[in-house]
């Protein structure tokens, strides 16, 4: 929890200045997403500021910590104030709120973002709605975003954007200043030039991130994805070899930084004995020889009803499993005013009651279906409490709870079914990697991760471990922000040596 700031707005820019200026040897950062690290709650009349942010956000904080800054964010609220300097107890950034209306939440973040960017990004043409208010409020944020930049930034500042929410921000900020280093991180997939050419506004879109010096996706994937468009919708020259797309007599940087978890951190809450503890009672209650276990948000990108169509499937080919097996189904709820996730509750809520109807027994219930989210300990323990992942993304940007899961199993002694549509499929090559819409290559995935001799499944674990230890989520920072100082540095002089910390 921490306290709401008092200071006008100049007092606490300049504070932030004296009190980090680049007295840490590096440069400040600006960073910006859509929702803010903290949210705004009303408690008995008082309101105060509660953490909102997992552990990519967890890491924006630390970096500004060390760095100074500002982190420009829509703070989910009408009633947050202007600004806040954190931490509370020894200021050394800030986070500034960019109000949005009701009028910007329901066309930029429910309209443009929610039902036009995510469905598009993840290849799912059906669920797209397109619309001029949308995109016409979409433009006002991102204008909004880049003048709270604009008006922040400093010279030698590191301006790093999150996420489709902001595409146009780094052109917008260019233009007002052109001398600022700026990256974007495209945190979900990017489709294919084909299917991305059916955006109204695709023009707009990819000039607007072009905006950047550097352009982050999670895979190469998604990287020669987005060149194609460069090359096939702008007509711009693109340097495959070197990943670059020359705008102008600008050069833009197009790269993977597929991002990781914090291994160490889960290593320690996995070895802990709460953990451990949890883990059993979890099992114990469920009374299964065999637990899969099944962790999303609720959204129709996550291939949650095919991973159940599989399940039923494996229950039908393998009745010497009944009784055996039991599938945890974890959903965590999202977007609930939207109606795509609406239906997709209901249909969700009647194939699980379905399943259990046909397949129950005495004293056997083949799914237990929590829709809930759960804090971290808790999932890990969930994690522990199971010998099989499957996980099943019908597409996804990566897909961090299958490295969790394997980070979580320090007993090598567990299977990751992952599906070759998340980004995390590029690297956990040693997961079983299944096609979410065959249902019955799911069905004999299952069967054969049951099956699996223990020295099979420690030696796909430890591989998996390796790269995630390896690849984790502060490599993922630093390597982004040494790129974006390295790529600035070559066309601005004085940014020379400033690398992240
Ligand atoms: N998560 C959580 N509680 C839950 C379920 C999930 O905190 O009950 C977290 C999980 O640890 C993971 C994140 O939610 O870090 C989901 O990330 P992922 O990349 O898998 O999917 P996204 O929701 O970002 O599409």
């Amino acid at each position: 929890m921490v306290e709401t700031g008092t200071g006008g707005a100049h007092d606490s820019a300049n504070n932030t200045v004296t009190r980090n200026g680049n007295g840490s040897g590096g440069p400040r950062l600006i960073v910006l997403s859509n929702r803010a690290p903290v949210r705004v709650v009303r408690e008995r009349g008082r309101e105060h500021m509660e953490h909102t942010v997992g552990g990519v956000g967890s890491t924006f904080l630390r970096l500004l910590e060390d760095h100074g800054g500002v982190w420009i964010a829509w703070s989910g609220s009408r009633k947050a104030p202007d600004r806040l300097q954190l931490p509370a107890h020894d200021p050394r950034f800030s986070l500034v709120f960019a109000p949005l209306s009701d009028r910007d939440t329901a066309n930029y973040y429910y309209g443009m973002c929610n039902r036009g960017l995510w469905p598009l990004m993840h290849y799912m043409i059906p669920n797209c709605h397109f619309s001029s208010e949308y995109w016409s409020q979409y433009q006002s944020v991102n204008r909004l975003f880049a003048e709270l930049t604009a008006a922040e930034a400093q010279a030698g500042d590191l301006i790093w954007i999150q996420d489709f929410h902001l595409a146009l921000v780094p052109q917008l900020l260019h233009e007002k200043r052109p001398e600022l280093p700026i990256g974007i991180f495209w945190h979900v997939p990017f489709p294919p030039e084909q299917l991305f050419r059916i955006f109204p506004w695709r023009s707009e879109l990819l000039y607007g991130m072009l905006g950047s010096d550097l352009i982050g996706f999670h895979t190469n994937t998604y990287v020669k994805h987005f060149l194609d468009c460069c090359e096939r919708i702008l007509g711009l020259h693109v340097d495959r070899q070197a990943g670059e797309v020359m705008v102008e007599h600008r050069r833009v940087r197009v790269g993977a930084f597929p991002l990781g978890i914090p291994a160490d951190h889960f290593a320690t809450l996995a070895a802990s004995e709460r953990v451990h503890e949890r883990a059993d009672r979890i099992r114990r209650a469920l009374r299964s020889q065999i637990v899969v276990l099944g962790v999303d948000r609720l959204d129709y990108t996550k291939g949650i009803l095919e991973r159940l169509a599989g399940f039923e499937r494996f229950l039908e080919n393998n009745p010497e499993y009944h009784r055996r097996v039991a599938l945890v189904l974890i959903a965590v709820p999202s977007r609930t005013k939207l109606a795509d996730y609406a239906t997709l509750k209901r249909q969700l809520d009647e194939q699980v009651g379905r399943v259990v109807g046909r397949f129950s027994s005495e004293g056997w219930v083949p799914i237990r279906y929590l829709y809930t989210q759960f804090n971290l300990e808790e999932l890990i323990a969930y994690y522990q409490a199971a010998d099989i992942a499957l996980l099943t993304p019908l597409r996804d940007g990566m897909n961090l709870v299958a490295k969790e899961f394997v980070a979580a199993h320090l007993g090598d002694d567990a299977v990751l079914i992952l599906s070759e549509f998340a980004g995390a499929a590029e690297e956990l090559k040693e997961a079983l990697l299944v096609n979410p819409y065959d249902i019955d290559a799911l069905a004999r995935s299952l069967r054969q991760a049951i099956e699996m001799d223990p020295g099979e499944k420690a030696t796909r674990l430890r591989a998996m471990r390796a790269k995630i230890n390896l690849n984790n989520l502060q490599h993922w920072s630093e390597s982004f922000l040494n790129t974006l100082s390295g790529v600035s540095s070559s066309r601005i002089p004085q940014l020379s040596g400033a690398a992240a910390r």
